[in-house]
């Protein structure tokens, strides 16, 4: 068994402090995320960063003993994280941007990032003994989720709104778990779940109702800092829906910082959304420490149509924190990326990673970021699973 310095959960607000070895969601006292924390002293006596050179672990279990598992044998693994990170060596001089990478996390079981996170809480899930669980997903959650759950043999019941590509609700049901189409967006698609769940059922895995989501997601951050030899990048673009890598990466550079692995340098992050759905954009414009509902939320980057983050002021804390920024992109201008990016770089993003490359551009001329910047960009999913997508696409002439 290999060594963990997991101690237990700590609530973002109150500072509340939860025991870790039973099921545990939101704050019992202010109803906030709920943190896991770590005895990073000892681990800063005993983990070092050189002993990952030798490691043979090619996925996100090289950073086990700093992930909330206590026991390996509880883990349920189909080869998550370890992703690429590729240069963009043709869009860059495009961009005006000298040195632009892009993680490509589509790479990850299931096609996106969210099997990270699903990884995590589907093992520890498994190490409490929860048999049923439940979510409600805008997309690559969902299957991340039923792919997982399958694996471990728990039973999962997955929320979808309607508009949902057909590749998501079909991954769903293929890997066994029970899917629920609803009017409407992820917000009523939950509303739905929580009528169903009255009586609690089924242990909830909502985005950041579930403590260890954030925990799989944290690790983008210390494989950035891996691959990028222990010198973070200037500036970080994540196309944000819920907020978890966003919110884990800067939660991963902080933990860095203490177990002596990085510096105090941290990179601007950057939350990217779309014109039709940006309540984080909206709140960062307005100086605010929480977000508003977007009503009538409306984007084709489906992951990014999350109208009221539950992690907003844990999100704009990171931007503020990091002197990043929040940026909204058009729709139209996303497929013109697509394209662009298949064409130039062989590479066929989805709609959500494509809008950090429209964002990237935005930023350039703006001047928020420097031509000798390195940037950081995410694939946060496969292009592959978004057919709706592609067939306009189809219809879409790059060049007008
Ligand atoms: C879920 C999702 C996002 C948003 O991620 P959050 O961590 O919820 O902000 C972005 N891109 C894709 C492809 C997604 O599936
Ligand atoms: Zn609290």
């Amino acid at each position: 068994m290999s060594i963990n310095y997991f101690k237990q959960l700590k609530c973002s607000r109150c500072g509340n402090i939860h025991e870790a070895n039973i099921p545990q969601t939101i704050c019992r006292t202010c109803g906030r995320v709920l943190i896991a924390e770590y005895d990073l002293q000892t681990a800063k006596k005993e983990f070092k960063k050189e002993m990952l050179q030798d490691s043979r672990n090619y996925s996100l279990w090289r950073y086990e003993p700093l992930l909330p598992i206590r026991s390996s044998d509880s883990i349920i693994s189909l080869a998550e994280g370890w992703t690429p990170i590729l240069k963009l060596s043709r869009v860059n001089s495009d961009l005006g941007i000298s040195n632009l990478f892009l993680k490509e996390e589509a790479c990850n079981p299931t096609g996106s990032f969210k099997a990270r996170g699903l990884c995590l809480a589907v093992s520890k899930a498994h190490e409490l003994g929860i048999q049923e669980v439940a979510m409600p997903s805008a997309g690559n959650a969902g299957g991340a989720l039923a792919a997982y759950a399958a694996k471990a043999k728990i039973r999962a019941h997955v929320f979808v709104p309607k508009e949902t590509p057909a590749v998501n609700i079909a991954e769903v049901s293929l890997y066994g778990a029970e899917v629920t189409l609803v009017d409407g967006n992820i917000s009523d698609a939950a509303k739905k779940m929580n009528e169903l769940n009255a009586d609690k059922k089924w242990f909830d895995m909502s985005t950041l109702k579930e403590p260890y989501r954030l925990e799989g997601k944290k690790t983008m951050g210390y494989e950035i800092a891996e691959q990028f030899r222990w010198n973070l990048p200037d500036v970080i673009l994540y196309p944000t829906g819920g907020g978890t890598g966003l919110i884990g990466m800067w939660k991963a550079f902080n933990e860095m910082e203490q177990l002596g692995w990085i510096g105090s340098k941290r990179p601007k992050m950057v939350s990217v959304q779309t014109s039709g759905c940006a309540p984080v954009v909206k709140a960062f414009e307005a100086h605010a420490t929480s977000a508003e509902f977007w009503n009538d939320a409306q984007t084709l980057a489906s992951g990014l149509r999350v109208p009221k983050p539950f992690a907003d002021d844990l999100i704009l804390q990171a931007l503020y924190e990091s002197s990043g920024t929040a940026v909204a992109v058009d729709d139209n201008q996303i497929l013109k990326d697509i394209k662009k990016i298949a064409f130039e770089e062989g590479m066929l993003l989805s709609p959500e990673g494509a809008a950090t490359v429209s964002a990237a551009r935005l930023l350039r001329t703006s001047g928020f970021i420097k031509e000798n910047d390195s940037v950081l960009l995410f694939n946060t999913g496969s292009g592959y699973k978004y057919i709706e997508v592609m067939k306009l696409l189809d219809r879409h002439n790059p060049m007008s």
